[in-house]
């Protein structure tokens, strides 16, 4: 049994009308519901919660605060190739998009390391394209064998792998794998990946599934905001959410919330989210699952930024560079979307300490290091 089995029986126009058709009182109710069932999720994420929105974040607030204090986690993505063999339409590594391309070797993956190592983090997001042949799972683990020694949390956003590959990452010490479907609407989704593997829709729907069965410690999900209606793509994650946490009992969860940026070669967006919608949707996850780690990266603007991690973000990203080699030579075209919040770690860590909150840079360390 796997998702992809029974997503195809949830309607995606049913569970839209289910949504809009939501009135204040079940609002109301999903606020402080005890323990709040997808029916409360869906009123939460609903037109008639937008008038109640401050509410929602006071309920959001405490809830985070009585999870997990006054602190925010610290990470930073490490890109480590930009090669890709697929046609994402709203991608600036889209293999349509003539910009050069780089992989990294060892000596320039140290370099990175060395760099934002002394910027003070211990926990790295590893982010590749998916070019498969290239920089597949030996390199993979190549790369985890170089950076093992910097990092005490290694976390990825790669291209979907195999059951067996998930594994041989979980030894070598990986600690989370996110994996966004971007668009649960089946036929826009085919629209948005025209070439490559990642047109296959099931294969990665069911991607959280096999990383699920290798035992992974945390599992990160997410939509990409600007592809479709974001109230509905958000209510199918929340469904995936709700099945991996039964069936994969053992793993915790993260949910991103990437909105489309600009890049080169991007499209223009279908459904435009606002920073109030955003908002909505942070509060929500919080209430629906006070246990969710909720993660925030640099393409938000710093006035969102300094807001959100007082209100329900607990994960988030600073002084970040989206294009391979980035940290030690930054170079202009390379990136995969440009980020708004340019802030150095510094700079950002001190609106953190002034709020009042602790930043966390390392809170894990493997029983065998
Ligand atoms: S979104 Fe991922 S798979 Fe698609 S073009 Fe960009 S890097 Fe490649």
């Amino acid at each position: 049994m796997k998702f992809s089995d029974t997503f195809h029986l949830i309607d995606w126009e049913t569970e839209k009308q289910s949504i809009y058709s939501k009135s204040e009182k079940e609002v109301l109710s999903a606020i402080n519901a005890e323990s709040p069932t997808i029916d409360d999720f869906k009123a939460l994420i609903s037109p008639a919660a937008k008038p109640h929105l401050e509410q929602m974040a006071k309920r959001s607030r405490e809830l985070t605060l009585q999870r997990f204090g006054n602190t925010v986690r610290m990470y930073i993505p490490l890109y480590l190739s930009n090669e890709c063999q697929n046609i994402c339409t709203y991608c600036g590594f889209s293999l349509d998009i003539k910009i050069p391309r780089k992989t990294l070797s060892d000596d320039e993956i140290l370099r990175e390391a060395e760099i934002i190592k002394n910027l003070g983090y211990d926990h790295i997001l590893i982010v590749t394209g998916e070019a498969n042949k290239t920089v597949g799972i030996d390199y993979f683990l190549n790369a985890i064998r170089l950076l093992k020694p910097y990092f005490s949390q290694i976390s990825m956003e790669v291209q979907p792998l195999e059951a067996d590959e998930y594994k041989l990452l979980h030894e070598a010490g990986v600690y989370a794998i996110l994996v966004y479907q971007e668009t649960y609407k089946e036929k826009d989704y085919k629209i948005h990946h025209p070439k490559g593997k990642k047109s296959n829709f099931n294969f990665r729907l069911d991607t959280p599934d096999r990383i699920g069965q290798a035992g992974i410690h945390k599992i990160g999900l997410g939509v990409l905001f600007g592809l479709e209606d974001w109230r509905v793509d958000t209510l199918m994650c929340a469904h995936h959410l709700k099945y991996l946490e039964k069936k994969y009992w053992k793993s915790t969860y993260a949910i991103s919330f990437p909105r489309l940026r600009p890049c080169a070669g991007g499209i223009p967006l279908k459904s435009e989210m606002s920073d109030s919608d955003l908002l909505q949707l942070i509060c929500a996850y919080r209430i629906f699952n006070p246990e969710l780690e909720l993660s925030m990266s640099t393409r938000e603007s710093r006035e969102f930024r300094d807001n959100v991690f007082q209100l329900g973000i607990t994960s988030i990203s600073a002084d970040s560079k989206t294009d391979p080699g980035g940290y030690a030579n930054p170079k202009e075209n390379l990136e995969q979307f440009e980020i708004d919040d340019d802030r150095p770690t510094d700079e950002f860590v001190q609106v953190i300490k002034n709020a009042g909150y602790e930043p966390v840079f390392k809170d894990w360390n493997p029983f065998n290091s």
